[in-house]
């Protein structure tokens, strides 16, 4: 249900992200069902005021000033289940969405354990680990167009899912839910792969500190000339002469950055792709030491980085 008078100010937005860091939400809404999700943000914009949608805030990096318009956060949780298939509201956090998955035996969602954040989240920026990807189970996106105020039901093929990519990041859009396409599979196989998939990050993963997971895309071969040579001559690199992607993580590692730091936000010595704050960090202080990574790579192999994180802006 949608009540404006729910609308908060001056909302610090620290406890709201994984970083820990950032300003006050001018405006804090917080939408536990679709239709107040949809009429939020329709609110925004007829007293036009800027927004965006918050997930679980483990992929973002809100900035020391804040934001200056309406920050609503997607809480709405709702999940139907039909035989393999299962619609879900996109605030749904993905560790209960895997949850109800394994509990059901349906298996496509392994991967994802011990993904933070939401389902919208995940499909916004086509999240993905240890081979799987969001893409691969969605069957259909609802989303909220807010400039015609109208809500479309998207194929997978229609969100132009990419690595770390799809349409929203572009076109924008408010996720309300997904039907996620799943298969009868055999529980215990599914419970030891996601418990495997869980060991890994705890084995890789700086999980004690405070993060937003990798700040870095990964470089995509196919697109990257400059990696792809890498991959070809550099000692350091040719183990992924034949695959896909460079690590970002071995990039920074192999540059010797991991370590590095900047006020109280440091390259994980335990993973290269990770920006800890372990000590009371500013936004600045990690934004600073985004920019000095990517100096540091391109100075040491020509190759230019670019941020998962998404970071906040404010209009100016
Ligand atoms: C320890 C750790 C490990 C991680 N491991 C991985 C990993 O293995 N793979 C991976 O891909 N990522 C990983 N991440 C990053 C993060 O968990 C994912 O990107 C996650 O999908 C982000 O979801 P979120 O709900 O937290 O999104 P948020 O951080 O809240 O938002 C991210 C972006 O999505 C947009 N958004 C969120 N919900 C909606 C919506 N309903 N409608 C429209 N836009 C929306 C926001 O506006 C923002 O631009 C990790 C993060 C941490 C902290």
């Amino acid at each position: 249900m949608f009540d404006p008078s729910l609308f908060q100010e001056n909302i610090s937005l620290k406890e709201y992200n994984t970083y820990r860091v950032g300003g006050l939400a001018r405006y804090f809404y917080i939408a536990r069902d679709a239709d107040a999700l949809t009429r939020a943000v329709r609110h925004a914009q007829e007293n036009n005021s800027a927004y965006f949608i918050l997930g679980g805030g483990t992929n973002i990096l809100i900035p020391d000033e804040g934001f200056s318009g309406v920050v609503i956060k997607a809480e709405h949780q709702r999940i139907d289940v039909q035989d393999d298939e299962i619609y879900a509201d996109a605030g749904i956090p993905m560790g209960a969405l895997v949850a109800k998955a394994s509990s059901l035996s349906l298996s496509g969602l392994e991967w994802a354990a011990g993904l933070p954040g939401t389902l919208g989240g995940a499909i916004f920026g086509n999240a993905g680990s240890h081979g799987g990807e969001t893409k691969n189970i969605i069957s259909e996106v609802e989303v909220f167009d807010p400039m015609h105020t109208i809500v479309r039901r998207l194929s997978a093929r229609e969100c132009d899912f990419r690595y770390r990519h799809s349409a929203f990041k572009e076109r924008g859009g408010v996720i309300i839910g997904a039907t996620l396409r799943l298969r009868k599979g055999d529980a215990a196989e599914i419970t030891t792969l996601m418990k495997e998939n869980m060991q890994k990050r705890i084995a890789h993963q700086p999980l004690a500190q405070r993060s937003a997971g990798c700040v870095f895309k990964n470089i995509e071969l196919a697109t990257s000339r400059e990696g792809e040579v890498l991959a070809r001559s550099h000692a350091d690199f040719m183990t992924f002469h034949d695959a896909s992607f460079l690590p970002a993580g071995l990039l920074i590692d192999k540059a010797g950055l991991k370590g590095s730091r900047v006020g109280g936000a440091m390259i994980s010595d335990v993973h290269g792709n990770f920006i800890v704050n372990d000590a009371h960090a500013t936004a600045d202080d990690i934004i600073s030491l985004i920019a000095t990574t990517k100096k540091g790579v391109q100075e040491k192999f020509g190759v230019q980085l670019q941020e998962e994180v998404r970071i906040i802006q404010n209009k100016k």
